[in-house]
């Protein structure tokens, strides 16, 4: 199944996972999936390494999604691939029977002053992926408060442009919690005649420190409401982790009011919190 399918009748609902460390037992996640499974995601995406580590427990989990009658997107990034490892790394995905590609650059490894691969950036993945694999749903990363390395929005605005151009069937966001700025980002991007649908990335606020890391090094602001839920019960983390998922449903609430085309919950490999927050957000098994 396409994912961009889905957009011509309704919002996706999705969620991402993880693939464990090389050492670690698949069997936790396979509950967590069960347990995910239930709401009737459109599709669970999962991460990749940004240098391929752990690639092969990322196509492992793929082949159990697939298996279990739901349909995966990977992740994936050019960094350290070449053409030939691209186009045997994704025949391996086409294989298990995936047709989803989240198609990223990767963040750039300390040290490194590039890729070490055969492309630059996404846009350059997006053209070969789209060439090579012609029937592939592709996926691409968008930055409602601009990406960290960009100078500008403006400017990352007009990249992005290029991986719409490059073939691109739909936009994911980084996580963004202030919702008006999604709003402006999203006026912007079809003022330029970016017309690609948008799904939006939601992280669940249960952790004070994983939340603040994941915004500070995502270069996504921390609005007010959520600011003083930090502050509130910051050193209590039980206490966050309810108000956290109190804001979460609410952030859900909000985004579905918004103009998206879908929303992807960022599961984090948990399950109970997950259904805490999507019962509070009135999302049904
Ligand atoms: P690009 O689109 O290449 O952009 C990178 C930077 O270069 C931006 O500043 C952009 O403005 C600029 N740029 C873009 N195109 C050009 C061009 N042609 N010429 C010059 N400059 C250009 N990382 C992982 O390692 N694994 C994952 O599983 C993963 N999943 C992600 C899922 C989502 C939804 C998102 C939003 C990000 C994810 N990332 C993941 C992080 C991502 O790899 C990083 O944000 C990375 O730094 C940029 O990837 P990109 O695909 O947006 O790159």
């Amino acid at each position: 199944m396409k994912i961009s399918d889905i957009f011509k009748k309704r919002q996706s609902f999705s969620f991402e996972v993880f693939p464990p460390k090389a050492e670690q037992s698949m069997e936790p996640l396979k509950k967590t999936l069960a347990e995910l499974y239930k709401f009737q995601p459109d599709f669970i995406s999962c991460t990749y390494g940004a240098g391929g580590t752990n690639k092969g427990r990322s196509s492992e989990l793929c082949e159990i999604i697939e298996k279990d009658g739901q349909h995966a997107m990977t992740h994936f990034t050019c960094i350290g691939n070449t053409r030939q490892d691209i186009i045997e790394a994704i025949q391996e995905y086409r294989d298990l029977g995936v047709e989803n590609v989240l198609a990223l650059r990767g963040d750039i490894p300390h040290g490194l002053d590039g890729t070490n691969g055969d492309f630059s950036n996404a846009n350059q993945l997006l053209e070969f992926l789209r060439e090579n694999f012609p029937d592939l749903c592709l996926g691409a990363a968008c930055y409602p408060e601009k990406h960290m390395e960009a100078d500008s929005l403006d400017t990352d605005i007009h990249y992005l442009k290029l991986k719409q151009e490059a073939g691109a069937d739909f936009l994911m966001t980084q996580l963004c919690h202030d919702v008006e700025a999604y709003e402006r980002f999203l006026e912007t991007i079809r003022a330029q005649g970016i017309h690609l649908p948008v799904v939006v990335g939601l992280m669940p606020a249960l952790s004070k420190d994983s939340i603040i890391r994941m915004s500070l090094s995502n270069g996504c602001s921390i609005p007010r409401e959520l600011a003083e839920i930090i502050g509130k019960y910051g050193d209590t983390p039980e206490d966050f982790k309810k108000a956290g998922k109190e804001y979460t449903a609410k952030q859900i609430l909000r985004y579905r009011q918004a103009a998206i085309n879908g929303l992807h919950i960022y599961s984090l490999n948990k399950y109970a919190d997950i259904v805490d927050i999507l019962q509070a957000a009135g999302i049904d098994k």
